[in-house]
Formats: C-alpha cells, structure tokens, sequence
C-alpha cells in the first residue's frame, strides 16, 4: 500500500460544459505524483493541484526519449457511481513496457491504488452526459539530468486526467483507412509491443500523408515484408472474412490493446472463431474484399471503443467494407464493451473496478 499525500488545489477550476469537452483539452483540478530514485526506489507517492513541472534542461527524456505512457477511462454510472475497466491490465502492461525501456517498474497494485485515488480526488470531474468519460493518463519519465546515453538514474510517474467527450456524437460512423506500404510502425526487436512516445512521433509522417490524401487513419503493415496488417493507427484492427474472425497475433510488433484482448473473449463467448494467432496478408483483405467476404473490418482501442472501418485503399485499390455499413459483430462489441464499462450491463466478466 502507498501512503499518499494529499495536498488539494485552494483555486479549483470551473468545470467544462459536459456536451462540448472534446478529447484532451480539459485538465482536473490534481495530480499524482510519484518518484524515482536509484538506490531507493519509488517514493514520495502524492496529490497535489494540477501544475506545470519543472526539469533540467538536460533530463534525459527529452534526449533519448525514455518515457512510457498508458490510457484508461473512469466511467459514471446512471447510479453516479465511478468505475474503471481492467486497470490491473494497463499496470500489468506498463510493466512490459518500463521492462523494455529499462525503466524500473511499478507494482500492480502501486499503479491501481494510484489511479483510484486520483479519480476519487478529482471524482466530481467524471462526466455524466451519455458517452462521456473522465481519460486517465499515466506516464513516466527520466528526468537525470545527463546526456550520455545510458538508463536514467531518477525518473517521474504522473497521473494526469482529462475529461473527455463522446467519440461518437452522431453515432459509430465507418472511416476510411490508408494502407501505408512505405512508412512502417514496428519492426521486430523494437518497441511495437509497448506504449512508448517514440512510436507516436514515428507514425506522424504516415499519418499526415493519410489525412492529406483524404483518410482518417492509417492500416499499417509489417515493418519486414510490408505484406501483414497489423494494426489501425492507434488501434488494433479485426478483420471479418467469410465467417471467421482475424486479427493480427501481437507477437512484438502490436500493441497487445486491453479492448481488442476483450474483444477476442466476448467474441469465443458468442461462438465466434477468432484467429489471433495466424498473420493476415493485405492481399487476403484486398482478395476477400474483391470476393465479396470482408464481411466486417473494425479498430479497437479505450479511446473509441470499437471503431467500424467502411473504406480501404492499398495500391491504386480501394474497396469498400460491407457497403460502408457498420457490420452486426462491431455493432454487438461495441454495445456489450460500452454497456459493461458505463454499467448498463451486468459485469459477469469480472472487468469492472469501483472506485
Ligand atoms: C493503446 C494502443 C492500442 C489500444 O490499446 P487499448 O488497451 O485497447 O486501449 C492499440 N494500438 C496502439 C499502437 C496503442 O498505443
């Protein structure tokens, strides 16, 4: 158990006007805080009032870029109560990513514990208004001051959070999807499996050639062969096709997401077959597509949930996902992911955590 201080904001901030908050623009009124130091190990565990933070010059983040991140929701019931989905998954896998970062890792229940007394500070900054949430984002730093390349010795965890609107206002709208075949996102032996700034600030160059090409996103494909899918932009990506259910295995170069890893269960549940072990070429889409069996293709990810895709292009090709309509799997997920999480449905899973 961490004993953490709390220090509460004298100047608490007007709240944000619930129907028009966007997706991370707004900032509550704390913050958690907790550090680094070698030979002592994690401590000084604390809440204080949301603030800018001063580091050296020299901090070895903005050199080398030793930082990790992770993004989870807290939710507002109809009863008002506050809830999380699966937080042990975001600690467990910021492990794997401080692991691969040389970061030192936090305990499980460090980082649970972390959130929900954030979330309990701020809890008045949960959103009620249908689809909203209140976005918890948890990252850590190296902040030694040195630029000879090596593991920082002092590093930051923060907990910062952001209250955050509908992602779908008018209701899930399929988007159209790039399929980059010159830029890539992972290659094996790097960093794809983990949530790691550095991945975002490689994939903006094929994600502005996209929008500039009239996509909302990027599909992309193995950094080897550039032949597999792996994943749509910040999401993982399944793929409908004759029946069977496809998506990429995250196998060191995909994101292994909590909703896809949710979605893979829900999906067995039903009856479904789901192959998540076996690389899905883009040719087999394409092919599929041309065939008429790409029956369903969908993004997943905390931020939009289940994301239906109704367009893609590859090569001069570009094909449309049954008829730009949302296909009943992405429909079903995304009712039974959104109903557990805001507490419409029951949690027979055991993913719900009150905070
Ligand atoms: C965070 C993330 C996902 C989705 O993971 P969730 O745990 O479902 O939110 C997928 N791909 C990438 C690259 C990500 O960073």
């Amino acid at each position: 158990m961490l004993e953490i201080k709390v220090t509460k904001t004298t100047t608490p901030k007007a709240k944000p006007d619930e129907n028009n908050l966007g997706f991370g623009t707004h900032y509550t009124d704390h913050m958690f805080r907790m550090d680094y130091t070698e030979g002592q190990g994690w401590h000084s565990p604390r809440i204080e009032p949301y603030q800018p933070i001063s580091l050296d010059p020299a901090a070895m983040v903005f050199h080398y870029a030793q930082e990790s991140f992770e993004g989870m929701k807290a939710y507002r019931t109809a009863e008002g109560q506050v809830q999380l989905f699966r937080p042990e998954k975001n600690a467990e896998r910021l492990q794997s990513t401080h692991e691969r970062l040389c970061i030192p890792t936090i305990p499980v229940e460090d980082f649970v514990q972390a959130v929900k007394a954030l979330v309990d500070v701020d809890c008045d900054w949960v959103p009620s208004a249908p689809g909203t949430s209140l976005y918890l984002r948890p990252f850590t730093i190296a902040t030694e001051p040195h630029l000879g390349v090596k593991p920082s010795a002092t590093y930051e965890f923060i907990v910062i959070a952001s209250p955050s609107g509908a992602y779908y206002a008018e209701g899930l709208d399929p988007v159209k999807i790039y399929v980059e075949d010159e830029y890539v996102r992972a290659t094996p032996g790097g960093t794809g499996f983990i949530k790691c700034g550095g991945n975002y600030a490689a994939s903006l160059a094929g994600q502005m050639k996209a929008h500039d090409l009239g996509y909302s996103q990027v599909l992309w494909l193995d950094g080897v062969k550039r032949k597999y899918v792996e994943e749509v932009g910040s999401m993982n990506c399944f793929f409908k096709i004759d029946g069977v259910i496809r998506t990429a295995p995250t196998v060191g170069t995909v994101l292994p997401g909590i909703t896809r890893m949710s979605c893979i269960e829900l999906l067995r549940d039903w009856g479904y077959t789901v192959d998540c072990d076996t690389r899905l070429s883009i040719q087999e889409v394409m092919d599929a597509a041309h065939a008429g069996k790409l029956e369903e293709v969908f993004g997943t990810g905390t931020a939009a949930v289940v994301s239906p895709v109704g367009k893609l292009y590859y090569e001069g090709d570009e094909v449309t996902v049954n008829d730009g309509n949302i296909g009943e799997v992405t429909q079903r997920l995304y009712d039974t992911l959104t109903g557990i999480q805001w507490g419409v449905l029951p949690d027979e899973k055991g993913w719900i955590v009150k905070v």
